[in-house]
């Protein structure tokens, strides 16, 4: 069921607001919040990065805003000074038609005097973050004793980044007759803590998690080597060359570590993890949105909430230690309907932690080999070669057709080789890259297995008193895949067949070569088709 703006009890002037930015439906959070905060309730709003929280507390915030009274009725707290910014720009949107509503982000970093004048001017929303609101309060430069709302937004990131105990010196100088909204994207024990003191009687709005994947993202993953990572993502930014692009990191180490080994290689790219100063965070940001940079390398909790379209590719250099941050990560790109995608990178064991991703998702990430060099010049020139047809096709080239002419007179070079040079020089970086030595998907063609399995044949059976039951465990005991996805075990008296699932089935090979079953050395390879 979708409920429209339109629908709610809305003032006029936000409705068509919402309608001038292109909101048709709500999204579930927004369609489960604001008629609760409309009626005057607390509210407890768990939802995924990008579902729209901000419309779910902004739009019924400033609906509720009275024009006539010339003091601060409402706060935001956000996290950071780049959330402030970003929900104050989108509540301004909200309030446009709103005549005598006034909206102001405050942040550190800004010069507290013009805060302080603005402040002055009779604003009545104040977004801001922990830290500054609470200077203010101390300076009484801001008065609370109008206030009638508070939301905090990103709530569990406020947390994680040491507000707690701002959040509740704020939370204790409004007065007790307020609504207290929060909304989170995960609900830790603390946030509860801090709901069960600081709110009355909240009702909970949770988008299940089944609304939270989304379809128009396509997902590949790459088996590598760690030592082949660094390769293997260049030359998927080279194949598909997103406009803008995210990729995520474990660490803050590896993500300092990753931007200086591709700025090395002539790629665009800026960090940005928890370390950083507000500053550095304002910078990179801004050169990530207006194009200076293409590839944005993130951690998790740095690149959380930051709402930026046009993301067309992410890239998990690192798979997520948890299969939400999957959800969050992927989340970034295939934004308003358009297609995004996503890579994967999987060294060894991961493909594990791959599986309970999908199964937690509910959605299917499927195996890729590694583009090879020539994939990656193929795809490069394919593009170049579009771009010269509409040259041919729009332009007028009889000037450069003589000059070619006459330097093909003049020397020993066919067009042809002009041309190848030319080809070259625009495909750029070094063509060479870097080899890499790794079987990723082996094709053992077919062995007579399952579908999606490869049946491997054993030189021991039950002659040498081997059950199945010994087989299964010396595969899963060396390779720590789990027992249960091994297919059929067929033993003979001097042989055995086992079946494993194709994407192992190199790794099996490899490591039961060096193992034994019951003290017996173990001789296994793909099987004969029979
Ligand atoms: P969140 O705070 O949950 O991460 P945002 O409030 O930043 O999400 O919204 C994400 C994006 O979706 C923003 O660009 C916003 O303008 C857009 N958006 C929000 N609600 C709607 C809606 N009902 N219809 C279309 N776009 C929306
Ligand atoms: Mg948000």
């Amino acid at each position: 069921m979708t409920v429209r703006f339109d629908e709610m009890e809305l003032q006029a002037p936000i409705i068509r607001a919402v309608a001038d930015m292109g909101f048709e439906e709500m999204t579930p959070i927004q369609a489960g919040a604001i008629p609760i905060v409309l009626s005057g309730k607390d509210i407890i709003g768990q939802a995924q990065t990008g579902t729209g929280k901000t419309a779910a507390f902004g739009i019924p915030m400033l609906n509720s805003i009275d024009p006539k009274v010339k003091a601060l009725q409402a706060i935001v707290l956000c996290p950071t000074r780049e959330l402030a910014i970003q929900v104050s720009d989108e509540m301004h949107k909200f309030a446009k038609y709103l005549h005598g509503v006034k909206v102001l982000p405050i942040y550190g970093g800004q010069d507290i005097a013009r805060q302080i004048r603005a402040l002055k001017s009779g604003v009545q929303v104040v977004i801001g973050t922990p830290g500054r609101v609470m200077d203010h309060m101390r300076r009484k430069t801001v008065k609370f004793d109008q206030v009638k709302m508070i939301a905090l937004d990103e709530a569990d990131e406020m947390l994680n980044m040491g507000f707690r105990d701002d959040i509740e010196t704020v939370l204790k100088e409004i007065p007790e007759e307020r609504q207290t909204l929060l909304f989170s994207a995960t609900m830790p024990q603390p946030i509860r803590e801090i709901a069960r003191t600081y709110q009355k009687d909240a009702q909970e709005v949770k988008v299940i998690k089944k609304e939270l994947t989304v379809p128009k993202i396509e997902q590949y993953y790459y088996e590598v080597r760690p030592k082949n990572k660094l390769e293997v993502l260049t030359r998927l930014l080279d194949m598909y060359s997103p406009k803008l692009c995210l990729v995520f990191c474990n660490t803050k180490r590896q993500v300092d570590e990753l931007v200086s080994s591709l700025q090395s290689r002539g790629y665009f790219a800026e960090g940005l993890h928890g370390d950083l100063k507000q500053q550095q965070r304002d910078r990179v940001m801004n050169s990530f949105r207006n194009g200076k940079a293409d590839i944005l390398v993130a951690t998790d909790v740095a690149a959380r909430g930051i709402d930026v379209d046009d993301v067309e590719a992410v890239y998990n250099y690192d798979i997520p230690q948890d299969e939400e941050y999957y959800v969050h990560r992927i989340g970034r790109t295939g934004r308003a309907g358009r297609t995004g995608r996503a890579f994967n990178l999987v060294v060894g064991k991961e493909v594990y932690k791959l599986r309970d991703i999908q199964r937690y998702c509910k959605t299917k990430i499927k195996l890729q080999p590694i583009p090879s060099i020539n994939d990656v010049t193929a795809v490069k020139a394919e593009k170049i070669f579009e771009k010269v047809a509409n040259i041919i096709e729009t332009e007028d080239l009889s000037k450069m057709i003589d000059l070619i002419e006459t330097k093909v007179n003049e020397v020993d070079y066919t067009a042809l080789d002009i041309a190848a040079a030319f080809l070259k020089q625009a495909i750029g970086s070094d063509l060479s890259g870097e080899s890499i030595k790794e079987e990723t998907t082996e094709d053992f063609g077919d062995t007579g297995a399952e579908k999606g399995m490869v049946r491997l044949f054993i030189n021991l059976g039950k002659k040498q008193n081997i059950r199945p039951g010994d087989i299964l465990g010396a595969i899963a005991g060396e390779t720590g895949m789990p027992g249960k996805l091994i297919g059929s075990i067929d033993m003979f008296d001097k042989y055995t067949f086992v079946e494993v699932p194709r994407e192992y089935a190199s790794e099996v090979i490899q490591v039961m070569k060096d193992a034994k079953i019951k003290g017996k050395t173990v001789n296994i390879e793909p099987a004969n088709k029979k």
